[in-house]
């Protein structure tokens, strides 16, 4: 029987929390080196990527609950995406690129660099182009440096830029309570902010926690909750001060651990079980602080193929 090469393919691709990201000193070049432990967690976007005729070009539609401030130009991440994948390996770049966008659009969850990392993923499935992860990862980090964990997902450490990730063991499910803002903030301006915030302080040079990656191994969701640390929080509460009336309440009503994402300004709370998300989710909701709020559980895998057509 002979298999006939794909017209469309899906890809899943879910977001992301960092349990940990410790910030070193600003680089000559802007930068920080961070280390970050990252959990991919069960908000999902959809990205279907369609061959279209040559000369076609990229098309790009959005739709889901998430969809404010994401363009449908080629400034998208997927779009870039595509683009980078056509001139390294030398196919058409005449694609229908379609995201189902769940992962909330500039909550520090990483949801462009998801899209990119299911593009690569659509269509290295679409042109049978097998590459190796570490292929995969080396396009990827040219997009941004969130893209090869969404590639990877699990649980992983991050160097670098938080591009260079290592798989971290990690046993049992951890259940998540994510208070999530309507309007986003960008991640260069919370950087700006943190700087802003350690001027003239001696900032050390980062180090993987141990004691969170112990507690992940050894499935103590207690001691995960009080290790979490997020050296952007500071930064930014400082800059959207209703973070820490939101994270007040999540302490109130028994958090094990909480913690902006990223560089926010979605908060995530650690909860024992599904029960007490529940219960969490319900105080969040009517407290009136908190935009929309909603649930996850992690680790989940990184981005994967779920249709082919
Ligand atoms: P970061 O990865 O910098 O932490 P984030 O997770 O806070 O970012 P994203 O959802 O990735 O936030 O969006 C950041 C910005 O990226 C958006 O405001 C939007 O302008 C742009 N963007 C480009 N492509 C996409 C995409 N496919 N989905 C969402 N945002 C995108």
């Amino acid at each position: 029987m002979t298999r006939h090469a794909p017209n469309s393919v899906v890809v899943r691709v879910p977001g992301k929390i960092n349990l940990q990201i410790s910030v070193g000193p600003k680089e000559d070049d802007g930068y920080h080196g961070i280390v970050t432990v990252f959990q991919a967690i069960s908000l999902f976007d959809d990205v279907t990527v369609t061959k279209r005729d040559l000369g076609q070009g990229i098309s790009l539609d959005i739709a889901g609950d998430h969809t404010h401030g994401v363009p449908a130009d080629e400034t998208n991440l997927s779009a870039k995406a595509a683009l980078l994948m056509a001139e390294k390996y030398d196919i058409p770049s005449d694609l229908s690129i379609h995201i189902r966008k769940s992962i909330p659009v500039a909550g520090g969850m990483a949801g462009g660099s998801a899209d990119a990392a299911a593009t690569i993923v659509a269509i290295d499935s679409l042109y049978s182009l097998s590459l190796s992860r570490e292929e995969m990862h080396s396009v990827g980090s040219l997009l941004g440096s969130d893209v090869p964990f969404m590639l990877t997902g699990g649980t992983a450490v991050g160097r670098g830029r938080g591009d260079q990730v290592t798989a971290a063991l990690s046993r049992g499910v951890y259940y998540w309570v994510l208070a999530v803002s309507t309007v986003g903030l960008s991640t260069p301006a919370v950087y700006g902010e943190c700087d802003r915030l350690r001027a003239g302080m001696q900032i050390a040079t980062p180090k993987v926690n141990d004691q969170l990656l112990q507690a992940l191994l050894a499935q103590d969701a207690v001691t995960v909750g009080k290790s979490l640390v997020n050296d952007l929080q500071s930064a930014a509460c400082s800059l959207r001060p209703a973070l820490r009336l939101i994270l007040d309440v999540g302490h109130e009503y028994g958090a094990l651990g909480s913690l902006v994402s990223g560089s926010g300004p979605t908060v995530a709370f650690l909860v024992s079980d599904e029960e007490h998300a529940l219960d969490l989710a319900v105080a969040l909701t009517s407290s009136g602080v908190v935009g929309s709020v909603t649930r996850a559980t992690g680790p989940v895998h990184g981005a994967r193929v779920t249709e082919v057509r």
